[in-house]
């Protein structure tokens, strides 16, 4: 395995994570050594899943809470 850092000449997919690397960004390329037909692309650092936006999600309606406690009367 021998593994560089190298700028995408286009659009990619992490193999990590499977999220897209967007062309020009620096990116970690990995040969196997004994099968150069086999290459795998990485982020320098994958996105944690919450920097991503994802599509078709509605949000939820608001769920009211109702306060139960008993209300102390005065005597
Ligand atoms: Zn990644």
């Amino acid at each position: 395995m021998s593994e560089k850092v190298t700028i995408a000449k286009h659009d990619l997919i992490c193999d990590l994570c499977s999220r897209r690397i967007p062309k020009g960004s620096r990116c970690r390329i990995i040969r196997d050594d004994f099968m150069p037909g086999i290459v795998y692309f990485e982020h320098l650092r994958c996105p944690p899943p919450s920097a991503t936006v994802e599509e078709n999600i509605q949000p939820k309606s608001p769920v009211i809470h109702h306060n139960n406690m008993p209300v102390m009367m005065p005597a």
